[in-house]
């Protein structure tokens, strides 16, 4: 018997030498809107590009091996791949929601909603009381995210798995902060997976694109049939980018992962910080899950500044090897203010609820090296705490 071959290894060979015509290593981007009919009614595989591309296939079935699926569904967006899998659901329908999910889902989510789609139901998930109150409604399915974003609160994926299975719901896991690199959803018993493979799929901050990857073929074969019926599949150069960004995940998700640990590390130490949110550091609230249904922490990490607007402007303005800009998962380093960016789309009461504070800081950690990252994140707040010592000398009279 052969020995199974480490995601790594697949990771890093999907779809290589495909190409039959040349022999070409690395599969070739198929541009191509359109593909000629033999003769008539006489289709090849492919016949147009919204229905299916073989770059797109081959991103797929990457994928699809990598979350260990029966089918996956490459989309435009992770949006679009959210909205496919709301597609599953009736009027009549509940969804059960993470009430600290990504701003742009919990947009779609409550809008869809008030328009009638189905019904939705946002939950605090690590409250065992809230979670029992929502499956006692008989939803038909239970949206997980996490780690969530930005919180990085942790959900115990095979207890909401046994809980939800146990009243026929579907179990839908967005899957983006960890990539299947470091946790595979559909492993502890989730329905379907989704990505925004704009983050560390890609990884390189060029693309923006989703996956929608289900256990269950006749599930695939209804979300694959709605994406090709509104148009919403991923472009092949898309696809082809994200196929590349995909053979380095494995390392990139290392490198991102020390740079987190270290940093997070720096950041619990800090007189200007008040809080941490990292799943690896062993108070955080959901570590002991983390470490048993993740293959690592991630690169993902927040936190709360001591102070107002004067000592956040300082750190997000003030970092040199840290973009302030949306998104996360690339090679390079990000900073963002969930309230005023990422999380804009939630009313003011929805992020307070949900626990996200105008005070707090996300931070995406690249691969750069841990030393640059970590003395760039104390200088500017060293620089935030000096603010009101300043502040207080200014109005001592300078004495
Ligand atoms: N899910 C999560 C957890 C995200 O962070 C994001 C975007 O930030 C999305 C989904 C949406 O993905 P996209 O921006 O590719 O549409």
């Amino acid at each position: 018997m052969s020995k199974p071959v480490n995601p790594q290894t697949r990771a890093v060979r999907a779809a290589l030498e495909s190409d039959q015509q040349h022999g070409a290593v690395v599969p070739p981007l198929f541009l191509s809107s359109n593909y000629t009919f033999v003769g008539f009614a006489q289709k090849r595989q492919y016949d147009y590009t919204r229905s299916g591309n073989p770059t797109r296939d081959a991103l797929a079935g990457a994928l699809c091996e990598l979350e260990q699926g029966s089918g996956c569904v490459v989309t435009s967006s992770g949006m679009a791949a959210i909205h496919l899998v709301c597609l599953l659901l009736n009027s009549d329908d509940l969804l059960v929601v993470p009430h600290d999910c990504y701003g742009g889902s919990y947009r779609l989510f409550a809008n869809l909603a008030a328009r009638g789609a189905f019904r939705v139901r946002f939950i605090d998930q690590t409250d065992p009381a809230a979670v029992s109150a929502a499956l006692a409604e008989n939803p038909r399915m239970v949206w997980v995210e996490t780690p969530s974003n930005p919180l990085l609160r942790i959900v115990d994926l095979a207890a909401m798995v046994e809980q939800a299975h146990a009243i026929g719901a579907l179990v839908a896991a967005d899957n983006t902060f960890l990539s299947p690199a470091l946790q595979q959803p559909l492993r502890l018993g989730a329905d379907i997976v989704v990505h925004s493979t704009t983050k560390y799929l890609n990884g390189h901050s060029d693309v923006v694109g989703g996956a929608v990857i289900s256990a269950d073929e006749a599930v695939h074969a209804q979300i694959a049939d709605w994406a090709n019926t509104i148009g919403v599949a991923g472009a092949p150069f898309d696809s082809y980018m994200t196929l590349r960004g995909i053979r380095t995940l494995f390392p990139r998700m290392r490198q991102h992962e020390e740079n987190a640990a270290r940093v997070a590390e720096a950041l619990v130490q800090h007189p200007a910080v008040t809080r941490v949110y990292y799943p690896g550091l062993t108070d955080h609230p959901g570590h002991d899950i983390a470490r048993r249904q993740q293959g690592g922490y991630g690169g993902m990490v927040s936190f709360e500044i001591a102070g107002g607007e004067a000592q956040l402007r300082c750190v997000l303005e003030g970092l040199q090897h840290f973009s302030l800009a949306e998104s996360l998962g690339g090679v390079e380093s990000l900073v963002c203010h969930p309230a005023t960016m990422t999380h804009a789309p939630m009313e003011p009461e929805a992020r307070r609820r949900a626990g996200i504070s105008d005070t707090l800081i996300r931070l995406s950690l690249g691969v750069e090296a841990a030393d640059d990252l970590v003395a760039d994140v104390c200088a500017a707040l060293d620089r935030a705490l000096a603010i009101d010592a300043v502040r207080a000398t200014a109005a001592d009279g300078g004495r």
